[in-house]
């Protein structure tokens, strides 16, 4: 078998890994490269989730790249204008020729006397390999090939459909038809107005409630600012602008928990009609922030629950019967199709077994650098985005930081750079810092972090931008040989 080999493969063609590709390009035009894609085409999330209404729940213009300004009129955009935004990045910077396709990585194993990686793949269902100098994961966080989807008593007496957002079908008729939608996330609020469009009645069935903002769909500041600047001023602007503005509201809600809750209590209140439960439906019981903000575009949930066509339910599952859900509460919910918008199953470093001279990495048991590197394991890199702000903010940020890092190695003549973790990191703590149950599920097989620098992944894109542009390459906790 022939081995094909490069100085640098990046595993996923999503929005991580075309933008990365894109850096690659213009800061180390010097690396062979090539881009590995498990599925037959590019776009990651935004080519795989095909659910009624799809759409950003950040900005566009934080979450399109800094090198590519959003065009678009609206800044929360439908799934179909973001996939076509991601191709035609692709097309524009010549990075669709370098990706393979149908190119799933089982397993990566470092050997440090060849100084390389050597890649087992499943190449259209054959076995492939390839090696590399370094590894840069842009896998995403989650299984592609099954959703999060717990069991309900008696599931099996259900007459009607079962469907998970991650596998819409095609042919799914919800035309006048009743429909529940179990969920309470993002998923949850963007289907339920998209399909109140044409069914019979939907229901939202939380157990819970979450935090619920409406934002506009369009940004009248970031408009005016690109009618009368450059197309790559106004989009620099804009983006400072909304991702300065994301992150005050985040520290607020962190920092003032009480008052930062009662107002998007007043808010939400404001927007429902007149005597509605607010306190039952959308008064959470967790703090802002310990989970993520449910944006709706122009509050078209609540519209929807105005006119009657939707409704939310707070309770809990006790049986499925023939004709809908028996709740705790006793109440009956009638339901022609049951939508499980009940999350993620996550996965680190796309679910491939990595090895460090014939030894398994636990990923479980990583410390991550920077959010950026493993500790322990040399020449890898991963691409994490923020969980408070668009992912686009962190993911270019940390393309960026492995250029400085590929070209520091070459510079000084460094084969190997490994973090290690000798000194203190503080009490390590789950990477994704989210309370949300699919996250807190998925614990024990996802890196960690640490309390402190350079051990500590930080939600804050301002100190982010300073560090990664103006920092230091070199640390005390890199061992490059
Ligand atoms: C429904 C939904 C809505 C979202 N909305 C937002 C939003 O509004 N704002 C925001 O900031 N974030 C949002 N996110 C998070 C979203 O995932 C990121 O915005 C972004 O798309 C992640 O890009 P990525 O390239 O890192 O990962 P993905 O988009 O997941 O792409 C990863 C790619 O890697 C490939 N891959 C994985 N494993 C392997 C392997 N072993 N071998 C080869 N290829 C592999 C996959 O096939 C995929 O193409 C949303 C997520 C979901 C699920």
């Amino acid at each position: 078998m022939t081995i094909e080999a490069f100085d640098v493969l990046v595993i996923g063609a999503g929005l991580s890994g075309i933008g990365a590709v894109w850096r690659l390009q213009q800061q180390c035009p010097g690396h062979r490269y090539a881009v590995l894609e498990a599925r037959a085409d590019l776009g990651g999330t935004w080519d795989l989730f095909r659910y009624p209404g799809i759409r950003s729940d950040s900005d566009m213009f934080t979450l399109s790249y800094p090198f590519r300004p959003w065009q678009g009129e609206a800044s929360i955009a439908d799934g179909a204008s973001i996939a076509r935004y991601l191709h035609d990045t692709a097309r524009a910077g010549g990075i669709d020729q370098h990706i393979r396709f149908n190119q799933r990585v089982l397993a990566a194993a470092w050997d440090s006397t060849l100084r390389l990686w050597t890649l087992q793949v499943s190449a259209d269902g054959e076995p492939r390999q390839y090696q590399c100098s370094f590894l840069y994961l842009c896998c995403g966080y989650y299984d592609y090939a099954r959703g999060y989807r717990p069991a309900f008593p008696d599931e099996h007496r259900f007459s009607g459909r079962w469907v998970h957002p991650q596998q819409w079908p095609d042919d799914l008729d919800w035309r006048d038809r009743q429909v529940v939608v179990i969920g309470s996330g993002a998923t949850a609020v963007t289907l339920v107005p998209a399909l109140a469009k044409a069914a019979r009645q939907v229901t939202l069935l939380q157990r819970s409630p979450s935090y619920v903002l409406a934002l506009p769909a369009r940004d009248p500041l970031a408009n005016a600012l690109r009618r009368c600047l450059p197309t790559r001023w106004a989009g620099s602007l804009a983006r400072w602008k909304n991702a300065l503005a994301g992150l005050a509201l985040f520290q607020l809600c962190r920092r003032l928990p009480s008052l930062s809750r009662r107002l998007l209590r007043l808010r939400v209140a404001g927007a429902l009609p007149k005597g509605y439960a607010v306190d039952t439906h959308f008064n959470p019981r967790y703090a802002p922030w310990d989970q993520r903000l449910c944006i709706v575009p122009d509050g078209d949930l609540f519209k929807a629950l105005a006119s009657g066509k939707a409704r939310v339910v707070t309770d809990t599952v006790a049986s499925v019967e023939p004709d809908g859900l028996r709740l705790a509460s006793g109440t009956h919910l009638a339901a022609d199709i049951i939508v499980t918008a009940t999350g993620l199953t996550l996965q680190a470093c796309g679910g491939m077994a990595l090895s460090v001279d014939g030894r398994h990495v636990d990923l479980g048991q990583c410390v991550a650098y920077q959010g950026l590197l493993l500790d322990g394991v040399p020449n890898l890199a991963f691409c994490v985005g923020y969980t408070n702000a668009s992912w686009t903010l962190r993911a270019d940020l940390s393309s960026r930081q492995v250029c400085r890092l590929l070209n520091h190695m070459r510079r000084h003549g460094y084969h190997q750079c490994r973090p290690r973790l000798d000194g203190p990191a503080g009490e390590r703590r789950p990477l994704l810092d989210l309370h949300a149950s699919y996250v807190l599920r998925a614990l024990d097989g996802l890196p960690k972090q640490g309390a402190r620098a350079p051990w500590l992944l930080r939600q804050n894109y301002l100190l982010d931008y300073l560090f990664f542009c103006l920092g230091r390459v070199e640390h005390p906790a890199l061992e490059f040989s």
